[in-house]
């Protein structure tokens, strides 16, 4: 399958590497919109966060645990962070494997996101 994210997971593509567990690789955007902004995806294949159901919902609970770890080891758990789930067009997907935006490191409306 043509997918970059799984390309990253795999190595095939290079990635700036902050996190990885057995269920998700986390790393930093290649265009950030903020002082940290970074993707936690999950190891499992999925379009977007509209194509969960049943048990791979449990992959919603692997990207928040690793979204406070992530906060924590960035030193912005205390200060605070934000994290988002574009599924679809109208919210400005472009990367159809699911992927949690983790942003922080500053106060968000100074940045506009
Ligand atoms: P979304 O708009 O939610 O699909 O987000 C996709 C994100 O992936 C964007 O913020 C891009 O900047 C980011 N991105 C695209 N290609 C790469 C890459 N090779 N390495 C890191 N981040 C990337
Ligand atoms: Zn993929």
């Amino acid at each position: 399958m043509d997918c970059l994210f799984c390309k990253i997971i795999k190595g095939d593509v290079p990635s700036k590497k902050v996190y990885e567990n057995e269920y998700v690789y986390a790393f930093h955007d290649i265009s950030p919109m903020a002082p940290v902004h970074v993707l936690i995806v999950p190891k499992t294949h999925v379009e977007s966060a509209a194509k969960l159901s049943g048990d791979n919902l449990i992959i919603m609970q692997h990207l928040t645990e690793a979204a406070i770890e992530i906060a924590k080891q960035l030193g912005i758990y205390e200060s605070g962070f934000r994290t988002v789930l574009n599924s679809g067009k109208d919210a400005g997907q472009t990367v159809f494997h699911l992927h949690m935006h983790l942003l922080g490191g500053a106060a968000l409306s100074d940045f506009g996101v």
